[in-house]
């Protein structure tokens, strides 16, 4: 009985998902210690001690309506001030309140904006590989999301394609930077390239396109790499902003939109993806986690731990002779698969109890993804299976 669109979606349902529940059952037989699961990007790295404080302070501070109670959709004024000014103070914009909208994590402020934007059959473009769970948000408003195919050289985006792929109903573009899952971050170089492109094509369709940039992995950047911020290099600029892995708070879905107000329909879209927001049924982000991350701005989860887990891993892959690229930022390497078939590859290692996700799910096969937000033990312990798999394929 259920809908001809959900049918689809459930058969494509995430490989993702499906991979986290192979480590349950694996870890029932096996034991979860000798179970090498980095098939999710689920934090392992504590949330800073500032947040714990925060809940406390928000929690004893309050009387229990004002915590628990509705605000306006777009969220507590003084929580989108706080975050504003933040915002201001790092990159030198000049964002309000009026510019933000309190969302459901970064998958909310996704599902708000493109339900904002989409008439059916609008095209969304995305740069592979990708988070696959682009094309269900795209989906979900009947829009189309258009693939532009990878450049394994370096994963930047492939702009020359780009440029084939705008058409008069291109409506956005969704970037993400640092990338899930190469790792990637976007150089100032192709992002003033790519909004260029998208400048000049905005001129010739007579129409607006908006980059949609998602952003939960900005605060994970190893060795202080800049990661640009997209609204001072073009006027069409929403981003989508989340606590899920800068505090390590992934199931309080928290996070934000920064709607510019040099987009063109400023106002109608900030109206809109606030109805959005109260009618996809979130009515608002969650309050609790609204008044703590507002006290816990300058908080950083302990980025070293990543690092460490990103050397260790990849100097042992190369090593035993896999290919990848060092990843600049997030806590995810893209590897090369020894054999062409990425899904068997990973077939292949879960024989020992390793759980990655193939690249085919990202829209790049012939690679695997590793999530090394695990502990550091798990790694250690999974390196001599990584050794034997591509042994055993020589
Ligand atoms: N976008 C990307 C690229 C992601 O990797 C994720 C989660 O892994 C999300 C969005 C969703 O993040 P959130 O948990 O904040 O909704």
């Amino acid at each position: 009985m259920i809908s001809k669109k959900m049918q689809e979606q459930v058969k494509n349902s995430s490989v993702i998902r499906a991979m986290f529940e192979e480590g349950k059952r694996l870890a029932d037989i096996y034991g979860a210690e000798n179970v090498f699961d980095f098939s999710l990007g689920n934090p392992n790295v504590e949330p800073p001690e500032d947040v714990k404080n925060a809940i406390l302070e928000v929690v004893n501070d309050s009387n229990s309506t004002g915590i628990h109670g509705y605000m306006n959709n777009s969220g507590y004024e003084n929580v989108r001030a706080a975050i504003a000014n933040s915002i201001n103070n790092k990159f030198g914009t000049a964002f309000t309140p009026k510019n933000i909208i309190m969302t459901v994590g970064a998958a909310g402020g996704l599902n708000v904006i493109l339900k904002t934007l989409l008439n059916p059959k609008d095209e969304v473009i995305t740069f592979a590989p990708f988070f696959g769970e682009y094309r269900n948000y795209v989906k979900n408003y009947d829009g189309e999301l258009v693939v532009v195919s990878p450049n394994t050289i370096d994963f930047q985006p492939n702009l020359e394609e780009f440029k084939e792929k705008i058409t008069a109903n291109t409506k956005a573009v969704i970037i993400n930077s640092p990338n899930n899952p190469t790792g990637v971050i976007y150089s100032e170089e192709t992002i003033i390239k790519l909004s260029n492109i998208l400048r000049e094509k905005q001129k010739e369709l007579g129409t607006d396109i908006y980059i949609i940039a998602d952003e939960p992995y900005r605060e994970l950047a190893y060795d202080n790499a800049e990661v640009p911020y997209l609204s001072k290099y073009y006027e069409n600029t929403i981003i989508g902003y989340s606590y899920s892995k800068s505090l390590s708070l992934p199931g309080e879905r928290i996070g934000y939109l920064v709607i510019s107000d040099q987009a063109a329909d400023y106002e109608n879209i900030v109206a809109a993806a606030n109805i959005a927001n109260r009618i996809l049924g979130f009515v608002n982000a969650p309050a609790l986690f609204q008044r703590v991350i507002a006290k816990c701005l300058d908080a950083k989860v302990d980025l070293e731990a990543y690092n460490k887990n990103r050397e260790l891993l990849y100097k042992g892959l190369l090593s035993f002779g896999y290919e990848c690229i060092k990843p600049e930022g997030a806590f995810y390497m893209f590897v090369k698969t020894p054999i062409e078939n990425d899904a068997e590859f990973c077939s292949l290692a879960n024989k020992k109890n390793i759980l990655i996700v193939p690249g085919s799910a990202f829209g790049c096969p012939g690679y695997v993804r590793i999530a090394y937000c695990v502990a550091y033990e798990t790694i250690e312990k999974a390196l001599p299976g990584f050794k034997a798999l591509i042994e055993e394929l020589r």
